[in-house]
């Protein structure tokens, strides 16, 4: 199998109204430390000639654990004041998928998606059924309590005195996503999320939806999306900018661009990170802010929130 020395990781753990007047100093203090947890667990595995799908599955489980972001462990609330995850994993070397949405008890999300896509014979479980899988699968269950946060219950809390319903643009997201290129040339991206603060009806957004919040594909790159989740299924993100890295010949970052300007026309904000088979990086957004974090071979780790960093 040809080799090379280039691998990249790209992560994000959400886009959204994250400026310097809002974020209290302990939530950057904290996200920037989970950021660089969590490159330094996919990059681990890269460095050592490991998989990128394996890289991308390493890093998110590391932000799905870390409370400051929403999936997992510190998820959203739905309406009801539950908590229902969504998650996708992708391997661009013969786009194989997996994903769950709606699940409320498997500690790590995006290994669920991953049994989905190595165990059973489909792409997309939900709800009850997807837990039972969860089970089956004898993947570490958790209860309510692990996943929700005091932080998580006040914005609900604070939506809900507003008498907003469900879908709140100036809220913070913190949905997690990671892309990565391995020294074999192969790409993967995984996504994982509590969705949006006090959605209801069952309301799935675009993280688990195989190319509108992640696609991966050797042929083009990888892609895990952030923000507005209607827009991004509506403008189908993921697939749409790989489409144009390979039909138009643009590289990653540029089609990245034109998807999320195309985002903005819609009316919607967020973001994407991406990599390249050449193992080129890096993200789009269109919001003041979005966790993100770099790594690749012979570079430093990089984390920046803010659009100015
Ligand atoms: N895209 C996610 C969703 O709509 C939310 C986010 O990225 O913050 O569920």
């Amino acid at each position: 199998m040809p080799q090379s020395s280039r691998w990249a990781l790209v992560i994000h753990g959400g886009a959204g109204q994250i400026t310097r007047a809002v974020l209290a100093a302990a939530q950057d203090q904290g996200a920037r430390a989970g950021l660089h947890a969590a490159l330094a667990a996919g990059a681990a595995l890269l460095a050592a000639g490991g998989t990128a799908l394996d890289a991308v599955e390493a890093a998110v489980r590391v932000l799905e654990d870390d409370s400051h972001f929403n999936a997992g462990r510190g998820s959203a609330f739905t309406h009801d004041g539950g908590i229902e995850m969504d998650a996708a994993i992708m391997d661009g070397r013969d786009r194989a998928a997996g994903a769950v949405a709606g699940i409320t008890r498997t500690r790590h999300p995006v290994a669920l998606a991953r049994r989905v896509m190595d165990h059973s014979p489909h792409v997309l479980l939900s709800g009850a059924g997807a837990d039972a899988f969860s089970v089956e699968q004898e993947l570490e269950q958790a209860d309510a309590g692990w996943f929700e946060t005091v932080a998580r219950r006040r914005q609900l809390d604070a939506m809900l005195a507003r008498g907003g319903d469900g879908f709140d643009v100036d809220m913070k997201y913190g949905t997690v996503g990671a892309v990565a290129c391995d020294i074999h040339g192969h790409v993967a991206a995984a996504t994982s999320t509590g969705g949006v603060t006090g959605k209801r009806w069952g309301r799935i957004g675009d993280s688990p939806l195989i190319g509108a919040g992640t696609h991966a594909d050797d042929r083009a790159g990888a892609v895990s999306a952030t923000g507005a989740g209607e827009f991004f299924i509506r403008a189908n993100v993921a697939h749409e900018i790989g489409a144009r890295a390979r039909m138009l010949g643009e590289s990653m970052l540029e089609a990245g661009a034109a998807a999320i300007a195309e985002v903005g026309a819609m009316g919607g904000s967020g973001g994407v990170i991406l990599v390249g088979a050449d193992g080129t990086g890096g993200w789009r957004f269109n919001t003041p802010g979005m966790y993100r974090g770099m790594v690749s071979a012979g570079a430093p780790a990089v984390v920046a929130i803010f659009g100015d960093e």
